[in-house]
């Protein structure tokens, strides 16, 4: 199959679809893969990188439109990128459809089939194809954090790990599941004294397994977070609810219990977040200042360290572009159900029944 991997073109968008070894092992298998001049640079890799991977460099997203069977990308298609797609070529990559419904139509109007990242699903019920990004912005959050924690940018001057003498910061994760249980081992092992709350015993069960020596972990109520609160330099915002906005578990008046300087970093901001006083910011001005709290809300996290994340998401993705580019879509989805969970749009026809349902489109 012919493969092609464009330059992201969304602002701010530095990952790319294709890292070189994914490309290697798609040549290896029989493929050709085309990759944009310079799509690669934002994540550090070269377009040398690729040839040397076997891949064929060309110079515009025009060309891999054209000539590829399958586009793989990061971002959901921008209207340029739309406008490109052909019937009956295979798109693989973020989607995100179920609040943008502009998007959704110019996919069906397009003919091409098209299988969304986050909603390939696994064995034991996760999103492989999220919990990379998850990982990504739990292990970011406590540095984040700890940056803003300094008091030239508004913190209350506390250094995460302590000193001989002087007591480590104290950081409360709300939430234990990907991004929580990532964020806690970094800010512990930075030196904090760190609790995590969640409302599945199961879940607590299992940090208490695994990382008890490293970090606390409570069950998460309201009396619990309040407590933890009054306490606490950094709080992390983790939890999730599937397919619902983020519970608000630190309200605007709860901030005045909270030490001046300390810093919420919300990375639930995506699902509106979990803190009432939080709202999404960006990398160029990522924190501001409520109540004197610092808020760090980035809705895209990993876009910080494209580099780190493109590799992430790469080894994530790649046994499925190998599935799709050996088989075919249909079988490869066929053999897989998992995968088969992916497929978002198909011939102008929705067919994921949650996506459906989320536009009011029958799927
Ligand atoms: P997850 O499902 O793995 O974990 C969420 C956890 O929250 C679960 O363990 C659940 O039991 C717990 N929870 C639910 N309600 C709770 C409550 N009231 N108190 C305490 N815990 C509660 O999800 P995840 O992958 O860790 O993602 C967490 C959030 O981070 C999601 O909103 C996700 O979209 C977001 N995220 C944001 C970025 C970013 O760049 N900002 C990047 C990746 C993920």
């Amino acid at each position: 199959m012919k493969l092609g991997c464009p330059t992201e073109i969304k602002p701010q968008e530095y990952r790319v679809g294709l890292t070189p070894n994914a490309a290697r092992e798609a040549v290896a298998h029989g493929h050709e893969v085309l990759i944009q001049s310079g799509a690669g640079i934002g994540a550090g890799f070269e377009d040398a990188d690729y040839i040397a991977a076997g891949a064929r460099i060309v110079d515009t997203a025009a060309e891999i439109f054209a000539e590829a069977e399958m586009v793989v990308k990061v971002k959901e298609p921008q209207p340029a990128e739309r406008a490109m797609l052909r019937p009956g070529q295979l798109l693989f990559t973020y989607l995100h459809l179920a609040p943008d419904p502009e998007q959704t139509q110019d996919l069906l109007r397009s003919g091409a089939t098209c299988i969304a990242y986050e909603t390939v699903s696994d064995r034991m019920g996760g999103l492989p194809l999220l919990a990379p990004m998850s990982e990504v912005a739990g292990r970011l959050a406590p540095q984040m954090g700890a940056w803003a924690l300094q008091k030239a940018n508004g913190g209350r001057g506390v250094l995460l790990g302590g000193v001989p003498g002087v007591g480590p910061a104290k950081v409360v994760v709300l939430g234990g599941g990907n991004v929580g249980t990532h964020a806690a081992r970094i800010a512990a092992g930075m030196g904090a004294e760190v609790t995590v709350l969640d409302r599945s015993l199961p879940r607590l069960r299992y940090l208490d397994d695994v990382f008890a020596s490293q970090f606390r972990n409570r069950y998460s109520t309201e009396g619990a977070v309040a407590e933890l609160l009054a306490e606490a330099d950094m709080v992390i915002g983790a939890v999730l609810i599937p397919g619902a906005a983020a519970p608000k578990l630190v309200t605007r008046e709860m901030l005045a219990d909270l030490k001046p300087g300390s810093v919420l970093v919300d990375v639930a901001i995506d699902q509106g977040g979990c803190f009432e006083t939080s709202k999404p910011t960006t990398h160029d001005d990522p924190v501001y200042e409520v109540d004197g709290i610092q808020h760090y809300c980035v809705a895209n996290m990993p876009g910080a360290v494209p580099r780190s994340s493109t590799i992430a998401l790469g080894n994530a993705t790649l046994p499925f572009v190998l599935a799709l580019a050996d088989k075919g879509w249909k079988a490869a989805c066929a053999a897989d159900p998992h995968l088969a969970e992916g497929l978002n749009v198909h011939d102008g026809r929705l067919t994921n029944a949650a996506v459906g349902a989320a536009l009011g489109l029958e799927a």
